[in-house]
Parts: structure tokens; C-alpha cells; sequence
């Protein structure tokens, strides 16, 4: 079958694999390139700050780590780390998808997946490439009339608009490269008002962030970027020296919950808000099946 992906973001690019991988003839069509979507800006730790229930989050994480740990892809480490829960909170959902999950008062511990994003990208698009997947770089109106037996919805905060789909926010988050003293663990604080997080990579460390819904402009704020550091030091004191090298925001497309769905001969497949790393590869198998099945 004809397949046409637009979207090469995490979920885009996830999706053409699957999809060129079932034998289908793909295409990737794309506004930007992958390190210019905010996938290349997410902290890259594999875990669904997804507080509603929806047992789709926990399989499709799941799956995510299952194919991360057989890929053995550039960018990609599995770290032990902790998140700090808000006093009384119940164990959260995913808990059992991810490795050596424990709730040791108000925090969890468990191992996962730590994605340097742009490394990662850069790979995954390489390995489409082998697969002799065509990517072309155009801002597309309309998913109909592309010369495809199915299309892919995967256009991130795009997808909306070419779903006539209202409900997409976009949630802006700002975050601080700083050089990684070498940190062993990632650590993410749920406790205050918006949440702080410390993800270590080797070459860097992501420290983050902020919630801003409806923030339209990718320009990173100064005073923000103070704020985080002032923030990420108090979590994590060895931080306290670490050289400063970037600050970046990204424009997460959030939706009240992912829409995974067939509806005629589109595949939708967007809504991933601030969980896209964590999710792309479960939701990727769900996208080949419903493509494969007609
Ligand atoms: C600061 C920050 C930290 C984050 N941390 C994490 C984390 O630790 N773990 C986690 O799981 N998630 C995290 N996320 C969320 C994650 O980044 C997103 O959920 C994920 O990137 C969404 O992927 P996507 O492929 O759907 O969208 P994108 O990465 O936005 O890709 C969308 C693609 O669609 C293309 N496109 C858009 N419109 C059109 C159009 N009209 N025509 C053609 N192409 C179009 C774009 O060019 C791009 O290629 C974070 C996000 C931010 C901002």
C-alpha cells in the first residue's frame, strides 16, 4: 500500500518505520526537519506524566521500552531515577511498565529509558533512510490529495489543524542545557506547582521546566532560565558549577487525551502532549496494525 506520513517528530518518524518494516511503500512529508520539531527539545525521559487513567498509556509505554531495549540505538541509556510525588498521591498508573518500579514514600524509583532526542532522531531518520523512505519538506493544508491509499496523521501540534480538530493546545516548555558533571540518575519533582526535572545524558544534562499552555513563540526567556537553574541546583546540589551551554523551548501538542483512530483512509495518530518520547513506538504498532488491516 501507498503510505503517506506527515509528521517527522518522534511519532512520524516511528511511524514510517513500522510501517515501511509491514512492506508498505511510505513517504514521509514534513514541514521541518526532525531536530527542528519539538521532539528535539523534549528531555527525552521515557515515563507518562499522564495522571487520567487510560490503559492505552501503560501498554503503549510498555511497548516503547520494549523496543528501545532492542535497538540499541545511539543516544539511548537506561538509567535508575526517581520521581517525587505530591504528598498522598496513589501509586501512578504506569508504574508497572516501566523496570524495577518501587514507591518508597512520596516518591517512586524505577529504571527506564533516557533519550538524548536529537541523537536519537538523527538515527531513527537514518534507519528510514534505509529503508528507502523518500522524506519531503513541505507545510501540507490537507491531508487529501497526496497520492496515497492511507495517510498518517503525525503532524504533532500541525495535526490538529489538518484533522479539523479544535482541541489541540499547544504547552510550551522551556529547558537549560547545562554540561553534565556526571549525574548517574534523572530526577523529576512533581511536588511544587509545575515540575522540575533533571535528566542527565553524559554529554549534557536537560533541566526543566515549564507548563505554558496556549505559548505560541519558541524564544527562551531569560528569567526563566534562571529560574529553572535556581530550581534544578536545589534538587540536584551537584549542578551547582555546571557550565550553562543552552536554553530551548518547545511547543508540546497536547489534547485531552492522544488520538489514535482510523477514520476512513486517514490514520490519525497525534495528541501525545508531554509524553511523545515515551509513547511514539507502542503507538507506531497500533498505527501499522489499523494501516495493514484497511
Ligand atoms: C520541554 C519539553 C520536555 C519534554 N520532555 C518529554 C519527556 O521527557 N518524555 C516524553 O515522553 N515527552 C516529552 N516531551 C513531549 C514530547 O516532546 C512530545 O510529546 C513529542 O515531541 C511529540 O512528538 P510528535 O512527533 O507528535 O510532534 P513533533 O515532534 O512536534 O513533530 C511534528 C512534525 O510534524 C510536522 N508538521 C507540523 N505541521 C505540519 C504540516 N502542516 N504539514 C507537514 N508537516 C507538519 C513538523 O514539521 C514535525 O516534523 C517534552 C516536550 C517538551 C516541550
Amino acid at each position: 500500500m501507498r503510505v503517506t506520513v506527515a509528521g517527522a517528530g518522534i511519532v512520524g518518524l516511528s511511524c514510517a518505520y513500522r510501517l515501511a518494516e509491514a512492506g508498505h511503500d511510505v513517504t514521509v512529508v514534513a514541514a521541518a526537519p526532525p531536530r527542528e520539531s519539538t521532539s528535539a527539545v523534549a528531555g527525552g525521559v521515557v515515563y507518562p506524566p499522564v495522571r487520567r487513567p487510560d490503559e492505552r498509556i501503560v501498554r503503549w509505554t510498555a511497548a516503547s521500552l520494549a523496543v528501545l531495549r532492542g535497538q540499541d540505538a545511539p543516544g539511548v541509556r537506561f538509567r535508575r531515577g526517581r520521581v517525587l510525588l505530591a504528598p498522598g498521591q496513589p501509586d501512578p498508573q504506569w508504574l508497572p511498565a516501566v523496570d524495577g518500579g518501587v514507591r518508597d514514600g512520596d516518591r517512586v524509583e524505577f529504571t527506564t529509558a533516557v533519550v538524548d532526542t536529537p541523537v536519537y532522531l538523527d538515527w531513527l531518520f537514518s534507519r528510514i533512510a534505509k529503508q528507502g523512505v523518500p522524506v519531503e519538506y513541505r507545510s501540507l493544508t490537507s491531508l487529501s490529495g497526496l497520492g496515497a491509499d492511507v495517510v498518517v496523521n503525525a503532524a504533532g501540534l500541525g495535526a490538529g489543524a489538518l484533522a479539523g480538530d479544535g482541541s489541540m493546545v499547544p504547552v510550551g516548555g522551556q529547558v537549560v542545557h547545562v554540561a553534565d558533571p556526571g549525574l548517574p540518575e534523572f530526577v523529576v519533582d512533581e511536588t511544587g506547582p509545575g515540575v522540575t526535572y533533571v535528566i542527565p545524558h553524559g554529554t549534557h544534562v536537560v533541566c526543566g521546566g515549564t507548563e505554558e499552555p496556549g505559548r505560541g513563540d519558541t524564544d527562551p526567556n531569560p528569567a526563566v532560565t534562571a529560574d529553572i537553574l535556581h530550581r534544578c541546583r536545589a534538587l540536584e546540589p551537584r549542578l551547582a558549577g555546571a557550565e550553562v551551554l543552552r536554553s530551548l523551548v518547545g511547543l508540546r501538542p497536547f489534547r485531552r487525551e492522544v488520538r489514535l483512530e482510523r477514520v476512513g483512509e486517514v490514520v490519525h495518530c497525534y495528541g501525545h502532549g508531554g509524553a511523545g518520547i515515551t509513547l511514539a513506538w507502542g503507538c507506531a504498532a497500533d498505527v501499522a496494525a489499523l494501516v495493514t488491516a484497511g
